[in-house]
């Protein structure tokens, strides 16, 4: 069977982006919610997805109002239940080998699903910008606590829980509208960005800022800017190489 123009440019794309990793020194992946669709995971900015379907509750609401904290847990634990069990996939696990081959130092990522660090990735080479969603924690003393027993209060109760060591007022460990962007990742963050020759960016619209400013550094600061990415983005026009197409099919081609 004869090849077709369009798998022949996705060929050609990897080919491209192979002969980059290869002569990069320090590659620093960068990633977005189209990382974790192929788990199952739904993005953010797609037709019908179920992130959208409410308008955002921003984060002084939250913490004024006990009502508002109340819906943000029960549309928490409804998304959780869509995606229950999501496991790492072809674009994790390439990403996972480069850091674990010591060629990207860790991932810098937009995900609140932990997915990077379920592929084999250490806690503290994986930076989250928006946090976590799979914990919550303590506004007021940061203490950790386990979305298992949040639920378990919150159905039994019908009330947002408090902290049980100081009373505070608990959220998921997600970074949400409004709410100041975390310090020690930010900074970490533009460390790793500022370090990278080959900068890859693998499933984010790049509309959303802070974020979507990392790959602006890199690029400025000399770094081979790559973005793999089913759909036009924001910085395709700066970009040394955009490839087209889909991250778990490209990224799982790539030689290990
Ligand atoms: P986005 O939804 O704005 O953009 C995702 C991009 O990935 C889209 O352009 C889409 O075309 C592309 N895409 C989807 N699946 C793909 C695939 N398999 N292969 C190639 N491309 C694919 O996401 P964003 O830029 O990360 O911004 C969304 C915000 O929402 C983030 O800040 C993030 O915190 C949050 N979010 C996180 C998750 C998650 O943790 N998995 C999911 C949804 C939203």
């Amino acid at each position: 069977m004869s090849e077709d123009g369009s798998e022949r440019a996705g060929r050609d794309a990897v080919a491209a982006l192979q002969a980059l990793l290869d002569r990069a020194e320090v590659i620093v992946p960068f990633t977005g919610a189209g990382i974790s669709t192929e788990s199952g995971v739904p993005a953010f900015r797609t037709p019908g997805s179920p992130w959208m379907r409410n308008k955002p509750i921003a984060f002084d609401a939250f913490m004024a109002n006990p009502e508002a904290r109340i819906e943000a847990w029960r549309r928490k634990f409804a998304m959780d239940d869509l995606y229950r069990g999501a496991q790492p996939n072809r674009g994790h696990a390439a990403i996972a080998a480069l850091v674990a081959q010591g060629r990207a130092p860790g991932v810098i990522t937009q995900n609140i699903d932990g997915l990077h660090q379920a592929s084999g990735i250490a806690d503290a080479a994986v930076v989250e910008l928006h946090g976590n969603g799979t914990y919550a924690t303590c506004l007021s003393c940061g203490l950790r606590h386990e979305l298992a027993e949040i639920r378990r209060v919150f159905e039994a109760s019908g009330e947002a829980p408090s902290c049980t060591a100081c009373g505070g007022v608990v959220k998921s460990a997600t970074i949400s509208f409004g709410q100041p962007m975390p310090r020690a990742p930010m900074r970490r963050a533009e460390e790793l960005t500022l370090a990278a020759d080959l900068f890859l960016v693998a499933g984010s619209s790049l509309v959303v800022f802070p974020a979507a400013s990392f790959p602006v550094l890199a690029s400025r600061n000399g770094a081979r800017l790559v973005i793999v990415n089913r759909e036009p983005t924001e910085l395709d026009a700066i970009a040394d190489l955009v490839v087209r197409g889909d991250i778990g099919e490209t990224l799982g081609r790539l030689a290990g």
